[in-house]
């Protein structure tokens, strides 16, 4: 599955659990989004929860960003650099972001990076819109 068809069939998923969850408080809501939760009653919301394992490697580990605000993603790439096509990039420039660099392609690399991952950062502007707080991300 390429980038875009993750990014909208993640964001409806999103949407889905946020719709079921109008009982909850804001801050319920983003504390049901901790991975060990969503492990137990949301197993397709990521295909590493069947096999218990994160994304980074941290302690705790907050899901209700995925994806990432701060994330830019070109389909068929943003420029050239050298003969490579950069794809990605972190809009931030986070000091923990680095790059996958193959022979043709440079990649954002978040493995070390848990901008979005922290509750605080998360409860900065939090939005039950997923979508809208991603608007940035994919560009066409
Ligand atoms: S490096 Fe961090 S802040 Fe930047 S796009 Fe990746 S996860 Fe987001």
């Amino acid at each position: 599955m390429g980038y875009t068809s993750w990014f909208q069939q993640h964001g409806q998923k999103h949407k889905a659990i946020i719709d079921k969850l109008t009982h909850l408080s804001d801050d319920e809501i983003i504390a049901y989004f901790n991975f060990e939760n969503m492990v137990q009653k949301e197993p397709d919301f990521c295909p590493l929860y069947k096999k218990n394992q994160k994304c980074h490697e941290t302690e705790t580990l907050n899901c209700y960003l995925c994806a990432c605000p701060n994330f830019r993603f070109k389909e068929d790439g943003f420029k050239k650099e050298a003969n490579r096509t950069l794809f990605s990039y972190c809009d931030i420039k986070s000091k923990d972001g680095s790059q996958y660099i193959s022979e043709d392609a440079i990649h954002q690399n978040c493995a070390g990076c848990m901008v979005p991952h922290h509750t605080s950062y998360i409860k900065k502007d939090f939005s039950k819109e997923w979508f809208k707080t991603m608007e940035n991300v994919p560009s066409t």
